[in-house]
């Protein structure tokens, strides 16, 4: 069973009706399963599998989402490139609810993640550029023809939760220059790197966050989530059919001058776990 792209996200941008000959597996992987069942599908020539990051029924917190599982099986699937979809709050006045951000930066205020394949052996990839530039830039024409409010980069600040932040630390991520506010595009982002997988993060504004003094209520959150969703669909649509088949970045020779450890000490059981990233250096 073969996947090109992998969309992680919640069920609801999971849309049947766009795909045909839909089918459900099961995958392992050394670092356990991940969050569920993939769903694959093929729409406009491609192969599309669907991971719910939660899981269906929303089950794991976004400390405990499988992510080394999760990157993982998309990898074994042949998956290239991963379109993550999340919510996130705003922290810039002009970025308003239900707009569409395409980040190109990360800052990392995580704490208790596995946020490496790389643990038995040494290998540093760059991070300098956390999200995929050629998706990106595809992604955000996509936007433009669609005619939605969107931002085409900004400044993801990736914080542990499941709390929401404290007003004072909404205004530190403020102060910082930073533009929006999430819990899961870490470790997607450095995890996707090492696996050489292309990685972008569709993030949409469900609200203020905390450093506005307005009223959050519950019911308009869940309503802009609900928009989200279907705007997020119309996105993928249009996303999906035009995607080279080939790609024009680097994130495909993210190990080529990465891997630290000297050949002959890199044992049998480590090629047999990693061997899906090193084989081809090897
Ligand atoms: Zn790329």
């Amino acid at each position: 069973m073969r996947a090109e792209i992998g969309i992680i996200g919640g069920t609801g941008i999971y849309d049947s009706d766009a795909f045909e000959n839909i089918r459900e597996i099961s995958v392992d992987t050394p670092f356990g399963k991940p969050s569920d069942n993939i769903i694959i599908g093929d729409f406009a020539g491609k192969s599309v599998a669907f991971l719910p990051r939660h899981g269906r029924g929303h089950v794991y917190s976004p400390s405990k989402v499988p992510y080394r599982a999760n990157i993982y099986a998309l990898k074994k699937l042949g998956v290239e490139r991963i379109i993550s979809v999340a919510a996130v709050g705003s922290l810039k006045e002009e970025i308003r609810p239900l707009d569409i951000v395409i980040p190109d930066q990360i800052f990392d205020r995580t704490k208790h993640r596995e946020d490496t394949f790389f643990e038995d052996i040494v290998i540093h990839v760059g991070m300098a550029e956390p999200f995929c530039n050629e998706m990106r830039e595809i992604t955000a024409r996509v936007l433009e023809g669609l005619n939605l409010r969107y931002h085409d980069r900004g400044v993801y600040v990736c914080i542990e939760g499941p709390q929401f932040s404290t007003k004072a630390e909404s205004n530190v991520y403020r102060k910082l220059g930073f533009d929006i506010i999430g819990m899961t595009a870490l470790p997607e982002a450095k995890l996707a790197r090492e696996a050489e997988i292309c990685y972008i993060t569709i993030a949409t504004v469900t609200d203020y966050d905390v450093w506005k003094d307005v009223e959050v209520d519950v019911k308009t959150v869940l309503e802009n989530a609900a928009k989200n969703e279907e705007n997020v669909k119309r996105v993928l649509k249009e996303l999906i059919p035009i995607i080279p088949e080939e790609r024009g970045c680097e994130c495909g020779d993210a190990l080529k001058f990465a891997i630290t450890t000297a050949r002959d000490k890199i044992g049998e059981d480590v090629r047999e776990k990693l061997g899906i990233f090193l084989n081809k250096y090897l």
